[in-house]
């Protein structure tokens, strides 16, 4: 059985990691988290005190950083390391957000993750989500989704994971964190947030997660088949 890429870009809080977790455990896929190794970097850049705007201090800060995805067998999830520490909890914090937007538009930056990313994924076999996966990671992905939804409900389950994990914001401030944070994808020179020509537009304000994963999962099934009769009939005629 062929292997595919799914990738699914969009804007932040639209359910594009629970979906896309769901779907690689579905499929047996690997899953790859990319917002995380942004944030990671955004983390260790903030405790090495990196300026963001010295060049010298960024390319050696990335040298020295070392992302790795360890699955937690009791959780079931995949957690972000930081050379060697795990960071999982630490990453998703309102402080991370706040500057990761900015750490990953500096070009240095997305080109040390981008050429990680197409390593972890070239055996193909995985889900990745991010803002650029099938624009620049994988443009020759099998299935692209674009997902949106309205700033609202994005507000809200934000809100809803981070108290999940303690901690209490109020809905203003994530609003216009969610709004910064687009506003910096959407136009950073360096592979910004865009819709693949290619890539299926899922809207997902009033849809269940199940209801998005088998969204999701069909469109994989759609391409495999089609893959599978493409490979039939060029055997057929050797
Ligand atoms: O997906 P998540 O919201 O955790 O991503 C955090 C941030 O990392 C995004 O707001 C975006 O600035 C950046 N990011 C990116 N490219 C990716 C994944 C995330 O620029 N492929």
């Amino acid at each position: 059985m062929p292997k595919i890429v799914i990738a699914i870009d969009g804007y932040s809080s639209c359910g594009k990691s629970t979906t896309a977790k769901a779907v690689a455990a579905r499929m047996g896929y690997g899953y790859i988290d990319t917002g995380a190794m942004y944030r990671a970097v955004s983390l260790y850049f903030i405790r090495e005190r990196i300026s963001l705007s010295n060049q010298r201090e960024v390319l050696a800060a990335l040298d020295a950083i070392h992302i790795t995805f360890n699955h937690n067998k009791r959780t079931g999830r995949n957690e972000t390391c930081l050379n060697g520490l795990n960071v999982e909890e630490e990453i998703r914090k309102m402080y991370i957000s706040n500057i990761v937007s900015e750490v990953s538009a500096i070009p240095e930056v997305r080109w040390a993750m981008v050429a990680q990313q197409q390593k972890m994924g070239r055996r193909r076999g995985v889900v990745m989500d991010g803002r650029d996966i099938g624009t620049k990671v994988f443009p020759d992905a099998e299935v692209k989704v674009f997902m949106t939804a309205d700033t609202y409900t994005r507000a809200r389950r934000r809100q809803e994971e981070l108290l999940e994990k303690g901690e209490m914001v109020n809905l203003d401030e994530i609003i216009q964190n969610l709004e910064k944070r687009d506003k910096i994808d959407t136009t950073r020179t360096e592979s910004p947030l865009v819709q693949a020509p290619d890539a299926e537009l899922l809207d997902t304000s009033h849809m269940t997660i199940e209801e998005q994963v088998d969204w999701v999962i069909e469109r994989a099934d759609r391409r495999l088949a089609e893959i599978h009769r493409l490979s039939g009939s060029q055997t057929k005629k050797a």
